[in-house]
């Protein structure tokens, strides 16, 4: 609460604005970015704008001035959201999760490790070693995560290319006994191309400049990143080789064998040489150009080299009459062919890692009769709201995720608010908001929505093409209110007939271009490199490839699309933290320059409305702003009556509260709960406060 700042470092809490208006919240968030204090509460929402400087906001004191005390006893931090999340956990022994939300850049990644280090600060005083241990594994893998799952972008140096949850699960005491990581929708398209100015994942930078001589020499890679056609794109950097230590170290600490260290490195040089072949039609059929890279590609894959040539050159396919017959790329085929080889091995590297990690942290032999509720806290770090000037398929899977975040947000905060009225006996007036659901069936609906569209064209044979597949959604969806195209509105020059459909999503209109839709979703690979990877007499790598064991005349159900598997895996999320008490922290980029000292107020505003700030504050005051229990308000304020001080005399604290609430004539202003006292407005507190000062 503003007690325990100045106001001339702003509100710590959006609800004390003297009026909800954007101006006000604007100039309030920037004023507070100004002065160095970059959280900013709404209730128990945590408001972050990134400070693109070092702050000195995160050591052992401050970790100490949090640890126990309630909210609004210290200034907004995330180490206030996150020791409420877990004395939840502990004292009411409820399942919590910290959703963090805001767009490239905005410090989600940042976030979610401070939080992670702050529970493993509080947590196990006495040290013991078993937890030591399941601590310091949580802290590493977000070390090995970053360095396979982010990249340079042009908007962030760091930036997460998958969406990531992770439970952390604690016994009776409190401590931490183990966890369980969830991966969503890899950007694998990286692997094989880049923006300008973008880099691949750090992962290959990292073993080309911070790999040994002798490793570099036994996979066939040179150390410059400019030979290969992968990562031609980006540099490395100093840091590349420092973190490539950090990385290996923290396999080795994580429990990953040697022979399973090497193989990934050898997953990624498979893919560096992969990506520099070749391919030439000499008239009859299409050839590799240099066998070299088949010889070195078979011997760090443990394949035979005429099985690696022969799955980059033909493929199998199943006649109709049941007959097997090989067919030859064509040059094109045999480029797509390498390129999704590519994606995929490294998506599946990626994959394993996750789930090899999982089985070090997973929760063993935990007896709930003999260690009490095992509770959970999970943190989810995931992709912000995307509107490039091109949007492709990814940023559609993106978008639609973050429409169900935004409706589990309303949810559980009206629900939570609901909850809390209904628990103290208070009667409150239900308020409206914009309910997002018509957008989330939009993409989702079964038969009706894009999704559904999208599958059916991918799964109807002949030639469907995305702009076939666009025709279908401006037909199917033409009444749509959140749903437009060239076609439908034809006098809006911004879109194209061929190309275009836009979403009225509810954080604005995103155009998107259905080029490789399709493809994208359909996510094709030829069965000849998964049984050649299933083949492989590297256990590791065949671990990987378990579908690699059909036979082509078995391989007749279609996989799920990736829009499928995505929304499966999106619904999933959602019902896991829907049963969770939620956390908020919702960040901020000030600017476009990673400067620490500009605050862009056009960029600010967009993101403050996006992410639905101004209906969160006005939800939270359409309520009740404050609650407290009757014994803490009367601890802080009973200097301000005459009654109450130094002692009260009355039956219950409930009475003290009543009589210094009526003696300050706010009496209108407030209901009285079973426990707590629920207070309207902002302001008749601070009349409290002032006079508190003023004594
Ligand atoms: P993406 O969606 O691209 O993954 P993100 O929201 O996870 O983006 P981060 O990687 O957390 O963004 O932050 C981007 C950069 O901003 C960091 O690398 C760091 O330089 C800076 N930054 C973010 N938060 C903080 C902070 N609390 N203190 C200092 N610097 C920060
Ligand atoms: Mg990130």
């Amino acid at each position: 609460m503003a007690e325990l700042e100045g106001l001339e470092f702003g509100k710590s809490d959006f609800v004390l604005l003297d009026e909800v208006t954007m101006e006000q919240f604007m100039e309030n968030l920037k004023l507070r970015f100004e002065k160095g204090r970059i959280y900013t509460f709404i209730g128990e929402v945590v408001v972050s704008v990134n400070p693109y400087r070092e702050m000195d906001i995160y050591g052992k004191e401050t970790i100490d001035a949090y640890r126990g005390r309630e909210l609004y006893e210290n200034p907004p931090h995330l180490y206030a959201v996150s020791d409420a999340a877990y004395k939840a956990m502990k004292r009411r022994a409820k399942d919590t999760c910290i959703v963090i939300s805001g767009e490239s850049g905005a410090g989600k990644t940042e976030a979610s490790k401070y939080i992670m280090q702050y529970i493993a600060a509080i947590t196990n005083p006495t040290q013991r070693a078993e937890v030591e241990s399941v601590k310091n594994v949580l802290l590493k893998s977000n070390c090995v995560l970053e360095a396979f799952g982010n990249a340079k972008t042009n908007r962030n140096d760091n930036s997460s290319r998958f969406g990531k949850y992770m439970d952390i699960n604690f016994n009776f005491n409190g401590d931490p006994t183990g966890g369980h990581i969830n991966n969503y929708l890899l950007e694998k398209s990286r692997v094989v191309h880049q923006q300008d100015g973008e880099r691949n994942f750090h992962s290959f930078y990292q073993l080309l400049r911070g790999g040994s001589n002798e490793m570099l020499e036994s996979f066939h890679l040179q150390s410059d990143p400019a030979v290969y056609t992968y990562t031609r794109e980006g540099a490395t950097t100093n840091n590349d080789r420092t973190s490539h230590k950090a990385v290996m170290s923290a396999l080795n600490v994580i429990g990953f064998s040697e022979e399973e260290i090497n193989s990934i490195y050898q997953i990624l040089a498979t893919i560096l040489l992969l990506g520099n072949m070749q391919f030439e039609c000499d008239g009859e059929s299409v050839q590799i150009v240099g066998l070299e890279a088949v010889n070195h590609i078979s011997e760090l894959t443990a394949t035979d080299p005429e099985s690696v040539s022969k799955s980059l050159l033909y493929r199998t396919v199943a006649t109709g009459g049941g007959e097997v017959i090989e067919k030859g790329h064509s040059e094109q085929d045999a480029c797509f062919g390498r390129d999704a080889f590519a994606k995929a091995l490294y998506e599946r590297l990626f994959g394993w890692i996750v789930s090899r990690i999982n089985t070090v942290i997973e929760v063993k032999d935990y007896n709930p009769m003999l260690h009490g509720k095992n509770t959970v806290i999970g943190v989810l770090d995931i992709y912000g709201f995307e509107i490039f000037d091109n949007n492709s398929f990814e940023q559609f899977c993106i978008n639609y995720c973050n429409e169900k975040l935004q409706q589990l947000f309303i949810e559980l905060i009206l629900r939570q608010e609901q909850g809390e009225y209904q628990r103290e006996g208070i009667t409150w007036q239900h308020i409206d908001y914009f309910n997002n659901q018509i957008i989330v069936d939009l993409v989702e609906q079964p038969h009706k929505g894009i999704i559904s569209i999208l599958d059916e064209a991918c799964l109807t044979v002949g030639n469907v093409t995305d702009t076939v597949c666009l025709d279908s959604m401006d037909t199917k969806l033409a009444q749509h209110p959140h749903y437009t195209s060239r076609k439908l509105s034809p006098t809006d020059k911004t879109m194209d007939f061929q190309k275009h459909f836009r979403i009225r999503h509810y954080a604005g209109d995103v155009t998107y271009s259905v080029e490789g839709f399709l493809d994208k979703n359909k996510d094709m690979l030829f069965q000849d490199f998964k049984r050649l990877m299933y083949n492989s007499a590297n256990p590791v790598l065949k671990e990987m490839w378990p579908d690699g064991h059909l036979s082509i005349t078995e391989v007749t159900k279609r996989p799920l699309t990736a829009a499928t598997l995505f929304k499966n895996s999106i619904v999933a999320l959602v019902d896991k933290l829907a049963c969770k008490e939620p956390y908020y922290v919702r960040c901020i980029k000030p600017n476009e320059m990673k400067s620490p000292v500009l605050f862009d107020d056009a960029r600010c505003q967009h993101q403050v409305a996006y992410l639905g700030l101004m209906e969160n504050v006005m939800v939270r005051r359409a309520g009740f702003a404050y609650r407290q229990p009757y014994s803490r308000f009367l601890q802080r304020y009973k200097m301000t009556c005459e009654y109450t001080w130094p002692q009260h005399l009355m039956a219950s604290d409930r009475e003290a509260v009543e009589t210094i609430v009526t003696q300050h004539g706010f009496q209108d202003d407030v209901a009285y709960g079973h426990t707590k006292l629920f207070v309207r407005t902002p302001r008749s507190l601070f009349t409290l406060e002032q006079e508190r000062a003023a004594l």
